[in-house]
């Protein structure tokens, strides 16, 4: 089954005017394949980026409820209008510092593709859960939070493997420990629906860089990355882009 690949760029809380301008530039001089890179900004700046360009722009969260009361929030068709087509959900740094739960996630991702929003579900065990041996317990328990009720949405996802350790500490899994742990998501994906577990596109994360990313991207399972702090450095990205195109 050929997958095609998917690099993914979450600025975090990261960016300004000045950056989309420059990564507008590098990106776009770039002969990318369709549908292979998406920068996820802060929302504020989506609307920054032209209307077409030959990268696609996603948000970095979004409610689970449609509209209304809810103060600081942002909607699936807000992020829709802004330029979207797609959103990280579950990133661990809001399941850690916005409390939210594994059912919260599932609704988010539900509410996402209801929208016509592809989900990047991210999911990972911390440095003590993989020292305890639980690291395929906790992403078992991640994702049948999400898919064993509504196996359906498995077809619409994308799901970044994100160990929580290698997040921003510059220690990227090997490419053998991320490719174990990706055999181990398509095979538990497997359960709620073969066909989709050999079709979705499974990204890892977790300190990727312009060196290391080549090796990762040469295992079976390993379809693309979810890249944080290389993609605020334009040159770098695109490094990362190119091998993928
Ligand atoms: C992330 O937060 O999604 C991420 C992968 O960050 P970094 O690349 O900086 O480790």
């Amino acid at each position: 089954m050929q997958r095609t690949p998917l690099i993914a760029a979450n600025w975090k809380m990261n960016g300004s005017a000045a950056l989309v301008e420059e990564m507008v530039d590098v990106l776009t001089a770039l002969p990318l394949t369709e549908h292979a890179v998406v920068v996820c900004p802060p929302a504020t700046l989506l609307t920054r980026f032209p209307a077409v360009c030959n990268f696609a722009l996603g948000g970095q969260t979004l409610s689970h409820e449609i509209s209304g009361a809810f103060t600081g929030e942002l909607s699936a068709c807000l992020l829709q209008e802004a330029g979207a087509s797609y959103v990280i959900v579950g990133h661990s740094e809001r399941r850690a510092l916005n409390g939210e739960s594994d059912e919260l996630i599932a609704a988010k991702l539900a509410r996402a593709v209801a929208a016509g929003l592809t989900p990047i579900l991210c999911i990972g065990e911390s440095a003590t859960e993989r020292q305890q041996e639980k690291t395929q317990q906790v992403l078992a328990r991640q994702l049948d939070a999400v898919y064993a009720s509504q196996p359906e949405l498995l077809a619409k996802s994308v799901i970044a493997y994100e160990p929580i350790w290698a997040i921003g500490t510059g220690e990227s899994a090997t490419p053998e420990q991320a490719q174990t742990t990706h055999a181990f998501i398509r095979q538990h994906l497997a359960r709620y629906n073969t066909q989709s577990a050999v079709r979705v596109k499974l990204l890892y994360g977790g300190s990727v860089n312009a060196d290391n990313f080549t090796a990762l991207f040469r295992q079976a399972d390993i379809d693309g990355a979810l890249v944080g702090g290389a993609s605020l450095k334009p040159a770098e990205f695109a490094q990362i882009c190119l091998a993928v195109t």
